[in-house]
C-alpha cells in the first residue's frame, strides 16, 4: 500500500473513529453513573491533515484541541467563518508574547502554569473584552522537563489566579508521564478539582481517555485515536 492509499485511508475511517469514541465516552460515563454529556471530546487536531479535518467536520466535530497558536490559527482562522459553532481549545504551553494571538482565537486555554503567564492572559482577555475559561495545568509526575504546577503549589496558584489576577479558572489539567500507570495521576487531580469546587477536569488521551472518565474527566483530548497517527511529510517544518 502506498502512503497516499495510507492517508486516505485514514480520513475515511475519521467518522467511524468518532462514532466508536463517542460510543466508549457514553459507555464509560454510564458505568461511572455520569451522564455521558457531562464529558466533552475534545478532537486534537494538530499536525493533521486538512482532508481529516474536514472528515471530522463532515462528521459533525466541533471541539478541537491544538498545541501551538500560529498553527492553530492556519488551520482554523478561515474555517471559524464556515462554523461559528466550533470551539477551540489551547492544549499546548502558551508564550507570553502569543497571548494575544491566543485570546483572539481559542475559547478555551488549559495550560496557565505562571504567575507571568496568569497576569498576561488577565491583561489580555481584559483589552480584547474576551473572558476566556482557563484551567492551570498540574504537572501530577513532577517531571523536571514539564509544564505544570507542582500539586503542593496548585491551591495558592489558583487562589492567586483568581483573586491577583481575576482569571476566570474552571478547572484542572494534566498530562501524566508517560511510563506511568496513569490512574494515580488522574485520582490526584481529581481530588484537587474537588476540593478547590473546579468544575472542570481536562485528563485522558487515545490511549486511557475511559480510565480518566472513570475518575472523573469531563474534557477529554483525543488525537490519534480519532484523526489517525500524526506522520508528517518528509519536507514538514519541525513542529
Ligand atoms: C497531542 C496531545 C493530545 C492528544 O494525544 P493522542 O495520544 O494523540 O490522543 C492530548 N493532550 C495534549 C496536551 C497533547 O499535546
Amino acid at each position: 500500500m502506498t502512503a497516499a492509499t495510507d492517508l486516505s485511508e485514514a480520513t475515511s475511517q475519521v467518522a467511524d473513529n468518532i462514532a466508536r469514541i463517542r460510543a466508549d465516552i457514553a459507555k464509560s460515563a454510564q458505568a461511572a453513573g455520569r451522564d455521558p454529556r457531562s464529558v466533552t471530546l475534545i478532537g486534537v487536531s494538530k499536525v493533521q491533515p486538512d482532508d481529516r479535518i474536514e472528515a471530522a467536520l463532515a462528521a459533525g466535530q466541533r471541539v478541537f484541541g491544538e498545541n501551538r497558536v500560529q498553527e492553530a490559527k492556519q488551520r482554523w482562522a478561515a474555517r471559524r467563518e464556515t462554523y461559528p459553532d466550533l470551539q477551540l481549545h489551547l492544549i499546548g504551553p502558551l508564550q507570553t508574547n502569543k497571548v494575544k494571538d491566543a485570546v483572539a482565537l481559542f475559547d478555551v486555554i488549559h495550560t496557565v502554569d505562571r504567575p507571568k503567564l496568569a497576569k498576561a492572559l488577565a491583561d489580555e482577555m481584559r483589552a480584547q473584552s474576551r473572558r476566556l475559561p482557563c484551567l492551570v495545568e498540574v504537572n501530577t509526575g513532577e517531571e523536571a522537563q514539564k509544564h505544570g504546577i507542582l500539586p503542593g503549589d496548585v491551591d495558592a496558584f489558583v487562589a492567586a489566579c483568581k483573586e491577583d489576577y481575576a482569571l476566570q479558572i474552571v478547572g484542572l489539567m494534566a498530562i501524566p508521564p508517560v511510563d506511568d500507570e496513569p490512574s494515580p495521576h488522574f485520582a490526584l487531580l481529581a481530588d484537587m478539582t474537588k476540593r478547590l469546587r473546579l468544575p472542570w477536569l481536562s485528563m485522558g488521551m487515545s490511549a486511557d481517555y475511559e480510565v480518566a472518565i472513570r475518575f472523573g474527566a469531563t474534557h477529554v483530548r483525543v488525537g490519534t485515536a480519532l484523526f489517525g497517527s500524526r506522520q508528517k511529510p518528509a519536507d514538514a517544518k519541525p513542529a
